[in-house]
């Protein structure tokens, strides 16, 4: 199996990136952020909880998305070639979850992948997305005090990995492409060690 957290600050490339690994390795990709809008959208008491949270720019209790991350993984680990977790985990405890919820089944994560993306970059691609996107949260106010809470509360994940060898870097990238490519070999040698 083949696990991997796809890490990085808001506007770092997350989905964008997750969509093409999980074209060209068969993953599953499981987004926190996006299973929160289907609550949303569906106007469940969790996606009505979330959407306070959300729209505010904080973070949503990890009790309720470590059950919600899990009950995922419970429908598909029987029947996939593994997991992409993107937007997750966010906090070290979040991390610390994740660790138990596969070994539990016997497996481990492979990597974590932590796009780096200069900060005044960031915000021009999620005001950018704000035009078309119509999430509550792309607006500048909200923007700030997600990038806030990735500094304070999320970037402390980085050490948990790195404490543990599973962290990977994928900076000094451009386009699109070039993190792909960048991210593939970090893939292949991390699996097979060249
Ligand atoms: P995203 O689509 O990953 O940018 O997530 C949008 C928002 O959903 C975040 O700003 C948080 O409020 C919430 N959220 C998503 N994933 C998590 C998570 N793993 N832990 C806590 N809150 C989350």
């Amino acid at each position: 199996m083949l696990n991997i957290v796809i890490f990085g600050a808001p506007g770092s490339g997350k989905g964008t990136q997750s969509e093409l690994i999980v074209k060209k390795y068969n993953l599953v990709h499981l987004s926190t952020g996006d299973m929160l809008r289907d609550e949303i959208a569906r106007g469940t008491d969790i996606g009505r909880f979330a959407d306070t949270l959300i729209s505010k720019g904080n973070l949503v209790p990890d009790d309720l998305i470590i059950k919600m991350i899990s009950a995922k993984i419970d429908e598909r680990k029987g029947d996939c070639n593994g997991f992409i977790f993107d937007g997750f985990p966010r906090t070290v405890a979040q991390a610390e979850a994740l660790d138990a919820l596969l070994a539990s089944f016997g497996k481990k994560l492979t990597l974590m992948l932590d796009l780096r993306v200069e900060e005044p970059l960031l915000v021009e691609r999620l005001l950018k997305r704000g035009e078309t996107s119509h999430r509550a949260d792309d607006n500048l106010e909200v923007i700030k005090k997600r990038l806030q809470v990735y500094h304070e509360v999320t970037m402390p994940v980085i050490e948990f990995y790195k404490s543990t060898g599973r962290y990977v870097a994928v900076e000094n990238c451009t386009t699109v492409e070039e993190y792909f490519q960048s991210i593939v070999q970090l893939i292949e040698f991390s699996i097979c060690g060249f």
